[in-house]
């Protein structure tokens, strides 16, 4: 089945539980959760995805959505049809992708 890395967001071809793309981003993984228990204990918070509500690991700066989500939420408003909101075509914008592009994948 295909999944979203939660560290670099591509999509892979993953079974059972894996979460992650490759050995590159399972290292990652170890490393963000040592850090985010270190956070847990100093009172820091970690970002959560606005779209799947999971949390991002190795989020960087303000990304607040995992990028295969946004895409997947794209995705889905135009194949039901609809146009996608003022706040998809934003994060879209952030993101450097061509609404055109994902459209060329439905
Ligand atoms: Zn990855
Ligand atoms: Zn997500």
């Amino acid at each position: 089945m295909i999944k979203c890395c939660v560290v670099c967001g591509r999509e892979f071809e993953g079974h059972g539980n894996r979460i992650y793309c490759g050995a590159e981003c399972r290292r990652k993984v170890i490393n963000e959760t040592q850090l985010r228990k270190w956070h847990e204990r100093h009172g820091r918070k970690e970002s959560i995805c606005e779209i799947c509500g999971k949390p991002i690991i190795n989020a960087r700066g303000n990304q607040s959505y995992h990028e295969c989500c946004l895409l997947e939420d794209v995705r889905r408003t135009l194949r039901s049809g609809k146009k996608i909101s003022p706040a998809q075509r934003n994060r879209l914008h952030m993101k450097g992708i061509p609404i055109s592009e994902i459209r060329a994948t439905l």
